[in-house]
């Protein structure tokens, strides 16, 4: 559809239209793409990788981490974002939770279907209730340092 279009959709759903969004999906899970190359991150998100009580870049880092996966394995054109998101997932958070990224996205998809807020569980893994305001939406677009220390701490045992 055209960027237009899509500002119309955006303002539908009380989203900031902003410049540049290439995919939206509503919460009764119709997609809306402005580029082909962005469904595969649409789909995960879509599929349940949702921002609702967990940070903002684990949800985008895991949903990467999910789309270009399916991107591989469809072979679908596809054209990487949240680089940045998708490598502290991949090369910090699932490594200290003993998980494949793929595995840590089933599992808080698994989390949100049973009423469960997944930062807390998140926490809990990583046996540190304290880090859940940390994990938590709250925290913006980055981990805190406090967090990020933790992660490359328990990934450092040998
Ligand atoms: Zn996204």
């Amino acid at each position: 559809m055209s960027s237009r279009r899509m500002d119309t959709i955006l303002k539908q759903h009380n989203w900031d239209s902003g410049e540049g969004v290439v995919g939206f999906h509503t919460p009764d899970q119709r997609i809306f793409v402005t580029r082909q190359w962005s469904l595969p991150h649409e789909w995960a998100h879509a599929a349940g990788l949702v921002d609702d009580r967990l940070g903002m870049w684990i949800c985008e880092g895991l949903t990467e981490s999910v789309a270009q996966e399916v991107a591989r394995q469809t072979r679908t054109p596809y054209q990487p974002t949240y680089e940045y998101e998708r490598r502290l997932v991949e090369d910090h958070l699932a490594p200290a939770l003993g998980m494949k990224p793929l595995d840590l996205a089933r599992q808080v998809v698994k989390w949100y279907e049973g009423g469960k807020i997944p930062a807390k569980e998140i926490a809990r893994l990583l046996g540190d209730p304290g880090l859940l305001s940390d994990l938590d939406r709250g925290t913006g677009d980055h981990p805190s340092e406090r967090l990020l220390a933790r992660l490359k701490k328990t990934n450092a045992r040998p």
